[in-house]
């Protein structure tokens, strides 16, 4: 069975200045170098890649954008391509983050183009899914979780996730303190990875599942020793430096 290494990532979404990012991201740097390579990643805002990728090229911590369009040219007023994000030394891009399928009215089949254009241009799609508070209610969980995935899988194929990352969010944790308890988290995590399992056991073994929603540094380390999360995407509490950095250790 493999060895799957924790990765903890920071989702900056609309924040950031270019003076608050050299200080975040350099006490980043110096605070997680224990992590090595591949542990930490952050998520920040198109105008800011050139930045990041100045400061935390040759470093441990690798940076993504938030969202790419699923089109690779052409007559798209305020879209960005994946290879524009390559072009900027990207190695992931969040994919479907609820935001972007509540606000920005992306649904599962745009999310799955998305998931492509990014693997298409060499990226690694971190692909968000949860349930809301209401699906949550109605025992629905599962069926959400299962046919946000199976979009994807139905476009790309399942060895397809194999270069991928997967990120948990049930909606109503994210922003709002509501942390799901680790069994509540496993308990999905767990099924995500049974039904990637009775496809192909091998990508489901391989695959990181991260947790997403309302993760600080006092509950990261028990949502991270269960035995299906192998991170977290981490919002609010990415933009504090020492939160953040506690949190990466917190996956050692
Ligand atoms: P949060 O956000 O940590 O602020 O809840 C998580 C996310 O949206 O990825």
């Amino acid at each position: 069975m493999a060895i799957r290494s924790k990765l903890v990532a920071g989702n900056w979404k609309m924040h950031g200045g270019t003076i608050q990012n050299r200080e975040l991201l350099n006490a980043i740097i110096a605070g997680t170098e224990e992590l090595g390579e591949g542990g930490v990643a952050v998520f920040v805002p198109y105008p800011y890649l050139s930045q990041s990728q100045s400061i935390l090229q040759k470093t441990h911590v690798s940076w993504g954008a938030q969202n790419v369009s699923q089109h690779d040219k052409g007559a798209y007023t305020g879209e960005v391509s994946a290879a524009m994000l390559m072009d900027f030394g990207c190695r992931y891009v969040i994919i479907g983050h609820s935001e972007r399928r509540a606000l920005y009215g992306e649904d599962s089949r745009t999310v799955a183009l998305k998931f492509k254009a990014a693997q298409a241009a060499g990226l690694i799609p971190v692909l968000c899914i949860g349930e809301t508070l209401d699906q949550r209610e109605a025992v629905i969980t599962e069926q959400v979780v299962a046919e946000q995935l199976d979009t994807v899988i139905e476009l790309v194929g399942i060895n397809a996730l194999a270069d991928s990352v997967l990120a948990y969010e049930p909606v109503w944790a994210i922003g709002t303190g509501k942390t799901a308890t680790p069994e509540q988290a496993q308990d999905v995590h767990g099924f995500i990875r049974d039904r990637i399992a009775a496809s192909n056991p091998e990508v489901a073994a391989e695959l990181k599942v991260l947790y997403g929603g309302s993760v600080k540094a006092s509950n990261a380390a028990e949502l991270f020793a269960m035995p299906d999360i192998d991170g977290g995407l981490i919002g609010g509490a990415s933009l504090i430096a020492d939160e953040f950095i506690a949190i990466c250790n917190a996956a050692r």
